[in-house]
């Protein structure tokens, strides 16, 4: 059912990492169990993803769904070619995540002076200078760092994100040696010309660095953003397995774009994830059932355009 149309070799590779048990697990209310998540980890890297952002070592306080940071990461099945990340706010998350053993750490500042604010309770260019601090803690060490921009398309606060606002945060990384970007749709502002904008201008200053995107679904055009982006040669993309995550500012509103229907896009696109689709499905239905409530992705519901029905047990419609 999951067998490509065409086969692997001589497709582009675009690589997508897992954040569904940081990013979609923080938004939940409750506390998931350790074990759980180390299962639904493993089960997504049996189904061929090998990159996850597992979890966060920010304050427990501040995210307890994610205080089990370091016990989780002893729990996962380690292997040479699985990249697994973790967010890192300070020196201080930076000295846990070395120690629990992080393939990557993600630092994270927004674009937005309002949100950086509200959310990490420093201006960016304290936050930029915690960044520094992280980024010594790591040298030396065998991880990778990235830098990952909030609000990068985008504000609740402020509105439209200058594109010299953006640059400012990526300079700042720049000028600490860090050479990885993820541009971050916190709350779902992106469009595919605001996207087509910031990726040009990151391109234009530093052409040869590596930029992931990161898009929510919140209004409906996560993957029509992710097509944008492909176009633009990007070939990283995070997302969420069944689409966990939410919006902080919209109740209800849908989260990240959902992993299965990002895989189905790019291999009915011609290229190739090293993902098998169905066994991704098969993770987006347990995880459903750990969470309680139905999931927002859709290839889980529907299948594969190609999973054929018996014709007999079928009802008739039109429309
Ligand atoms: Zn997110």
């Amino acid at each position: 059912m999951s067998a490509p149309a065409i086969p692997a070799a001589g497709r582009p590779r675009v690589s997508v990492t897992e954040v569904g048990t940081r990013d979609g697990f923080q938004a939940e209310p409750v506390f998931i169990a350790t074990g759980i998540k180390a299962q639904v980890i493993d089960a997504l890297v049996g189904a061929g993803v090998r990159a996850i952002e597992a979890t966060s070592f920010v304050s427990p306080k501040a995210v307890p769904q994610l205080a089990d940071a370091a016990d989780l990461l002893a729990r996962i099945a380690r292997r040479p070619d699985l990249r697994i990340a973790a967010l890192v706010p300070n020196a201080r998350g930076a000295e846990r995540a070395l120690a629990a053993g992080v393939d990557e750490m993600v630092a994270f500042v927004s674009a937005s002076e309002t949100h950086n604010q509200r959310n990490l309770n420093a201006s960016i260019e304290r936050s930029l200078a915690n960044v520094a601090e992280l980024a010594s803690v790591a040298a030396g060490h065998p991880v990778a760092l990235r830098g990952a921009v909030a609000c990068a398309f985008g504000c609740p606060f402020e509105g439209d994100v200058a594109v010299d606002a953006l640059l400012r945060v990526i300079d700042g990384y720049a000028s600490l040696g860090i050479d990885r970007y993820t541009l971050g749709d916190t709350t779902g502002m992106a469009t595919p010309p605001v996207v087509e904008r910031a990726v040009r201008a990151i391109r234009d200053r530093h052409p040869a660095v590596p930029i992931a995107l990161h898009f929510h679904n919140t209004r409906g055009v996560g993957l029509a953003n992710v097509l944008v982006g492909l176009g633009l040669g990007v070939r990283e993309f995070e997302s969420s397995i069944g689409g966990l995550g939410g919006c902080p500012f919209a109740p209800g509103a849908t989260g990240n774009v959902c992993t299965e229907d990002l895989v189905y896009l790019l291999e009915e696109s011609g290229y190739d994830t090293g993902i098998d689709l169905a066994a991704l499905v098969a993770v987006a239905k347990t995880v459903e059932a750990v969470i309680g409530r139905t999931l927002p992705g859709q290839v889980m519901k529907a299948g594969p355009r190609l999973a054929l029905h018996d014709p007999d047990s079928v009802r008739r419609a039109t429309g």
